[in-house]
């Protein structure tokens, strides 16, 4: 990357023309800091795309500062070192086919754990909770609470759902989701696998239940061909296995962080943007504030929404950043204080219709005869209606659901940790799932810089998705920076 710090600095200098309002400076310490000179570039939010992005515009010499609102970098990867295994709140699943996760973590240093064994998630022993009942995999094609019409009747809950749209799929590569020839595949999930057949207890049972995105009438089926054509590509050299980063994913931003050479500002929750001429200053929620001539944006559009842009963006970005949406996961960790599913015998992955969703046995080392903790993954109505509750009510109405249909659990299990993104004012989700139009409409526009305001983050990524989109997009938003025609049109404003 050939970034011209030049360029940088000719807006810089122009910038100085036009002095942060900082709070007063009291010691001589404040006074140098504020002689000392500003960054080039100011990135908001520290989660793995801005901290990638802050990564390659150092490399390229440029100053760099971090503004995350949080005590802690990281953003949606967020791992608990207090349970065993390193369990992890936010994103989990790293395959080694992430190119960028995986040429990062190396040159960090950081150790890799395979995931085989770990977890009970995608197992074929998983039981299906439905309607009041528990029902063994193998009796749920004949039994007679399966709701599902006679083609679809033999497979189970879990397997409907994204892979159904794989044989549809009109992406030739997955970064073509954004091409404008796509438009007419820019509808709802249910539009068109309705057209194949799919009742609405089908729609419901694939998408609505325990959605990994959202459900089948809110979601464009672009967005799931690109989810699914990025996941054959990942897979189609043979890397497709699962990792996690050594002592918990987290410790991959962690590591890019201390890779910096100016320490990401912890606590420093932007509250408004404007937009100058010379360059982006920044608002901070203390009142404090600071500017540069360029800046990365990273924040999801969920939280996003909640900081003002002035002067107001374009009308389609506005209502971009206002409508997303992004899907509601809460994660709670249950502590199994004995092996009651030795009891009962059953498996302890469980697909379930109750406010506990999916149950997952995660283990802390492959064949241990204990689980380090029984997850909750909790997404869509379940998780909405999680939300709706008081913090501290949503745990025991997990324990008490569990309860309910796993009578050997009873007075086994305590809810440890309880995490919803959804109420996350700094995420407000998991991840961006785009509604049916929404892609034609607004999905390239991120790609785009306003003014001097460029975006990232995992929403903006074009070929990849999640932990590595947040790499792909951090990557982009550097080189754009860095583009000889951006440089010189810097060069003439400044
Ligand atoms: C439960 C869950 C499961 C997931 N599972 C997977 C998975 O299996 N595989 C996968 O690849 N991906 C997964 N993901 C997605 C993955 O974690 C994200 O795509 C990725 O971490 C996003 O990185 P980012 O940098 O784009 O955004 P973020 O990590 O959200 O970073 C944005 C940063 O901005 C900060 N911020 C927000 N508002 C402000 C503000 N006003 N001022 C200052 N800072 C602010 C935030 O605190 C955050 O640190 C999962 C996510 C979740 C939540």
């Amino acid at each position: 990357m050939s970034l011209s710090r030049r360029a940088l600095l000719v807006g810089a200098a122009a910038l100085a023309a036009a002095p942060a309002r900082s709070a007063p400076a009291a010691s001589p310490a404040a006074a140098r800091a504020r002689r000392a000179p500003g960054p080039d570039v100011l990135v908001l939010g520290a989660g793995l795309a801005g901290l990638e992005a802050a990564l390659r515009l150092e490399a390229a010499g440029a100053r760099v500062l971090v503004l995350e609102a949080r005590e802690r970098v990281g953003g949606r990867v967020w791992s608990l070192p207090e349970l065993p295994g390193d369990q992890e709140a936010g994103g989990t699943g790293i395959v080694r086919g992430y190119r960028r996760t995986m040429a990062r973590a190396q040159a960090l240093g950081l150790g890799l754990v395979d995931t085989a064994g770990l977890s009970d998630f995608g197992s074929p022993d998983m039981l299906i909770h439905w309607r009041g009942e528990t029902i063994r995999p193998e009796a749920w094609p004949a039994h007679p609470a399966n709701p599902l019409p006679p083609p679809l009747r033999a497979r189970l809950p879990f397997t409907l759902g994204l892979a159904d749209l794989a044989p549809l799929n009109p992406l030739g590569r997955a970064a073509d989701w954004r091409a404008p020839g796509m438009a007419a595949h820019d509808v709802a999930v249910a539009d068109i696998l309705s057209a194949r057949g799919w009742d609405a207890e089908s729609l419901r049972m694939g998408f609505g239940v325990n959605p990994g995105y959202v459900e089948a009438h809110s979601w464009s089926a672009l967005m799931a061909f690109q989810v699914l054509k990025a996941a054959e590509e990942i897979r189609r050299d043979g890397y497709a296995g699962g990792v996690l980063v050594e002592g918990g994913n987290q410790a991959l931003p962690r590591a890019m962080a201390a890779a910096l050479r100016t320490p990401v500002r912890l606590g420093a929750e932007v509250a408004g943007i404007r937009l100058e001429p010379a360059g982006v200053r920044v608002r901070l929620a203390s009142g404090e504030e600071l500017c540069a001539p360029h800046a990365i944006c990273t924040l999801p559009l969920a939280a996003l929404r909640l900081v003002p842009i002035d002067p107001a963006p374009p009308p389609a970005l506005q209502a971009a950043i206002a409508s997303v949406p992004y899907n509601r996961v809460l994660k709670v960790f249950l502590e199994p204080r004995r092996r009651f599913w030795e009891s009962d015998g059953l498996a302890t992955g469980m697909w379930t219709d109750t406010l506990a969703g999916r149950l997952i046995g995660m283990r802390a080392r492959a064949g241990d005869a204990d689980l380090a903790t029984w997850l909750a993954f909790i997404t869509g109505p379940a998780a909405d209606r999680l939300d709706r509750m008081a913090p501290e009510a949503r745990g025991p109405a997990v324990v008490a659901a569990v309860e309910a249909m796993r009578p050997a659990a009873r007075g086994a299990i305590r809810a440890t940790h309880v995490v919803s993104w959804g109420q996350d004012a700094f995420s407000g989700g998991a991840y961006a799932c785009w509604a049916p139009g929404q892609i034609t409409a607004y999905a390239g526009l991120f790609a785009q810089p306003l003014g001097r305001l460029h975006f990232a983050g995992e929403h903006v990524a074009l070929e990849t998705r999640g932990i590595e989109g947040a790499l792909e997009s951090g990557e982009a938003a550097a080189a754009a920076l860095a583009q000889p025609g951006m440089a010189a049109d810097r060069r003439r404003r400044g």
